[in-house]
C-alpha cells in the first residue's frame, strides 16, 4: 500500500534523507524507531507531501505521490489534487491540533462535512461512531480545553478516521502527554490496528512496538540502519547503532 524507494531530502546543504526506502503492505504496522533528528518526522511529511522530495518516488495504493502517471511519464500535480490525494492519508502529530472553539464531535465532522460533503445529519451519526470507538461518546460536546491530553489526542484519530483513510501516519502521539495518559492512546491504536488499519508509527513506546509493530525500521542519520521484526530488530539488533539506540531509551 505504501512504497518509498530511494527517497531523499535536503535542507539547503544538509541532506536529512538520504535515500529511503519502505515497503508497508496493506493492514500492515510499521513503527520508526531513531535518535532525535533522524528524519523520522521529515519522512512522513513527505509520504502525505507536506514536503517536496529531491529525489526518489513515494507510492501511496499504487498512485505516485504529488504525480499523475500518464504514458510511462510523471507529471506534477496542481495543489488541488495533492489534496485529494492527502485525504486518503490520515495524519496524528504529538501536539492534538483540535480546533479550539469547537466541541469533539465538531471536530469530527468538520471534514467529513466540508471535504467529503457529507450531509450533516450522516457525518454527525458517523461522527458519534468514531467517537464511540475510541471511548468518547459521552464527551462529544466537550471542547478540546475540557478534555485531558489523552482524550483530545483519541478525539484527533477519531477525526482522522472520520476521513475514511487509506493509510494513517502517527507522528511521536503520545509523547506530549503525561505518563498515565499514555496507555489509553496506545490502546485505541492497537484496536485499529487489529482492524486492519495500514500505519507507520513514529514512536518510543517499544512496548507498542513490540506488540503492534509487524516491522520496526531503525533510521538514524536519514537512512534505514536496519530493518525486521520486532522479535529482531528489539530483541537482538544487528547493529551497534540499534543496539546503543535501545540501551538508551529502556
Ligand atoms: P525527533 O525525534 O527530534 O522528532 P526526527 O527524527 O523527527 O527527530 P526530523 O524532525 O525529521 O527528525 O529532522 C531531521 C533533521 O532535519 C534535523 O536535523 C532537523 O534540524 C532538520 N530539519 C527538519 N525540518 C527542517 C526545516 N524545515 N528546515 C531545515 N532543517 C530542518
Ligand atoms: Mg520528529
Amino acid at each position: 500500500l505504501l512504497r518509498a524507494v530511494g527517497v531523499r531530502k535536503s535542507y539547503g546543504h544538509t541532506e536529512v534523507l538520504g535515500g529511503i526506502d519502505l515497503a508497508v503492505h496493506k493492514g500492515q504496522v510499521v513503527c520508526l524507531l531513531g535518535p532525535s533528528g533522524a528524519g523520522k518526522s521529515t519522512f512522513l511529511r513527505c509520504i502525505n507531501h507536506l514536503e517536496t522530495i529531491d529525489a526518489g518516488q513515494i507510492w501511496v495504493d499504487g498512485e505516485p505521490i504529488g504525480f499523475r502517471q500518464r504514458g510511462g511519464k510523471l507529471y506534477e500535480l496542481r495543489e488541488r489534487e495533492v489534496a485529494r490525494q492527502r485525504r486518503d492519508i490520515g495524519m496524528v502529530f504529538q501536539r492534538f491540533n483540535l480546533f479550539a472553539h469547537r466541541t469533539a464531535l465538531e471536530n469530527v465532522v468538520e471534514g467529513p462535512i466540508r471535504v467529503l460533503g457529507l450531509k450533516p445529519d450522516d457525518a454527525h451519526k458517523q461522527g458519534l461512531e468514531l467517537l464511540d470507538r475510541v471511548g468518547l461518546a459521552h464527551r462529544a460536546d466537550a471542547y478540546p480545553a475540557q478534555l485531558s491530553g489523552g482524550q483530545q489526542q483519541r478525539v484527533a484519530i477519531a477525526r482522522s478516521l472520520a476521513m475514511k483513510p487509506k493509510l494513517m501516519l502517527f507522528d511521536e502521539p503520545t509523547s506530549a502527554l503525561d505518563p498515565e495518559l499514555v496507555g489509553e492512546v496506545l490502546e485505541v491504536m492497537s484496536t485499529l490496528a487489529g482492524e486492519g488499519m495500514t500505519m507507520v508509527v513514529v514512536t518510543h513506546e517499544m512496548s507498542f512496538a513490540a506488540e503492534a509493530a509487524d516491522e520496526v525500521v531503525f533510521l538514524a542519520d536519514g537512512a534505514v540502519v536496519e530493518t525486521g521484526p520486532p522479535s529482531e530488530v528489539l530483541s537482538a539488533p544487528k547493529h551497534d547503532r540499534t543496539r546503543q539506540f535501545l540501551a538508551r531509551i529502556l
